[in-house]
């Protein structure tokens, strides 16, 4: 066992603090990574809070990781010590049921294991990236082609990226096709970029009158401010495919009502308690679809880097020291953050 410095909760109400935990000795298949980088989603908030009630405490959150490879077990392949390295969401899978043969890991029947808070569907906890080093099997470990000066700006694309990817691709957004990104958050304004890249006319959704500018420096053509009933009034009909990363309960009728014919409203963002029902003729009346997404495949995450570095895509971040992490959670409930905030885990 290799003991690390970590932070972490040790209840739902207890702020975030040192602590001490411990990883396994790398396998033969397994890859030793030293922390340099740890974004920080709102979905570590959610856990380290239990507001999802499936936390298994002590909770060490962050699952947007990038780091330096220090040892290699002796069957494997694809790194080497140096190289840097990114791990997200997920550190394990069954891989041998239909979603994980189709590379969509994150679907795996059996449910996969989040990099914290353990198996989705119970069992031994694991420990995130607000630490040092952590251990990881290989083949859910990914390259960072990124130059190695933009590294703390490509930890957030290990969950913000590859969670709006993954449905801009799924939902074939590209040329031609009119995209709404609804919250510029963490999430939203990779959304935005991401969007813009692929060849989207981008339509950002806030409910933050500061956010209008920013959103049209990232990437949207169009800003409309969500409160405003008459913004909203312009967009009847007009949408090809929604992503709504919003974090609280929400009226969903005000996006349905937005699309097209056919027009899909995805759900990225998981609030704690559920929205209200929509009304099912927003839906029946245009074949309009509401439906969700989950992070993306291990396969698709790469897809993604590449695809960032290729188009020089990084989040926009704030840089933090490890012990301001409880500061940087309230700012994160009142949306106050430009856009990510990363830890430099040097300061752990
Ligand atoms: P975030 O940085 O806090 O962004 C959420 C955005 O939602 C805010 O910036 C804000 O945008 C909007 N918002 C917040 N409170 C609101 C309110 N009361 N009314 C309307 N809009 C509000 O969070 P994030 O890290 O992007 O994560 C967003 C959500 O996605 C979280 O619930 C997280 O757990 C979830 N998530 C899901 C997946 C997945 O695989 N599906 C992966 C990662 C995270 P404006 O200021 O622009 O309105
Ligand atoms: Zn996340």
């Amino acid at each position: 066992m290799i003991k690390t410095k970590a932070y972490g909760a040790v209840d739902k109400n207890s702020v975030l603090t040192n602590m001490e935990i411990e990883r396994r000795t790398p396998h033969s298949g397994d890859v030793q990574i030293e922390i340099l980088y740890c974004g920080v989603c709102h979905s570590d908030l959610h856990t380290a809070r239990n507001e999802w009630k499936t936390t298994q405490y002590p909770c060490v959150p962050g699952h947007e990781i990038v780091g330096r490879v220090t040892a290699v077990g002796d069957n494997v392949h694809r790194f080497n010590v140096g190289d840097l390295v990114g791990v997200g969401c997920m550190v394990d899978s069954c891989g041998t049921c239909p979603s994980c043969a189709e590379g969509e890991e994150q679907y795996c029947e059996s449910g996969f294991t989040g990099t914290y808070n353990g198996p989705v569907f119970g069992g031994e906890n694991t420990y995130g990236g607000y630490s040092q080093q952590i251990v990881v099997k290989e083949s859910f470990v990914l390259h960072i082609k990124h130059s190695e000066a933009q590294l703390a700006s490509v930890a957030p694309l290990l969950c913000a990226g590859i969670t709006l990817y993954s449905p801009l691709v799924h939902w074939k957004a590209g040329l031609n096709k009119k995209v709404g990104i609804v919250g510029l958050g963490g999430l939203g304004h990779m959304g935005v970029k991401l969007a813009r890249a692929m060849g989207c006319h981008v339509v950002l959704f806030t409910t933050s009158l500061s956010k209008i500018e920013d959103g049209k420096k990232l990437g949207a053509h169009e800003v409309c401010v969500s409160t405003d009933v008459n913004q909203m009034q312009n967009y009847h009909n007009q949408l090809d495919l929604i992503i709504n990363t919003v974090s609280v309960p929400h009226d969903l009728n005000a996006y349905l009502q937005l699309l097209k014919r056919d027009g899909s409203l995805v759900l990225v963002g998981a609030p704690e308690e559920p929205h209200p029902s929509p009304e099912v003729f927003n839906l029946i009346f245009k074949r309009r679809q509401l439906a969700g997404s989950l992070i993306g495949g291990i396969a698709q995450t790469q897809e993604m880097l590449d695809f960032c570095a290729e188009h020089n895509i990084v989040s926009d971040i704030e840089i933090v020291p490890m012990d301001y992490i409880n500061s940087a959670y309230e700012r994160i409930v009142k949306s106050d953050v430009k856009y990510r905030f990363v830890i430099d885990m040097n300061t752990l």
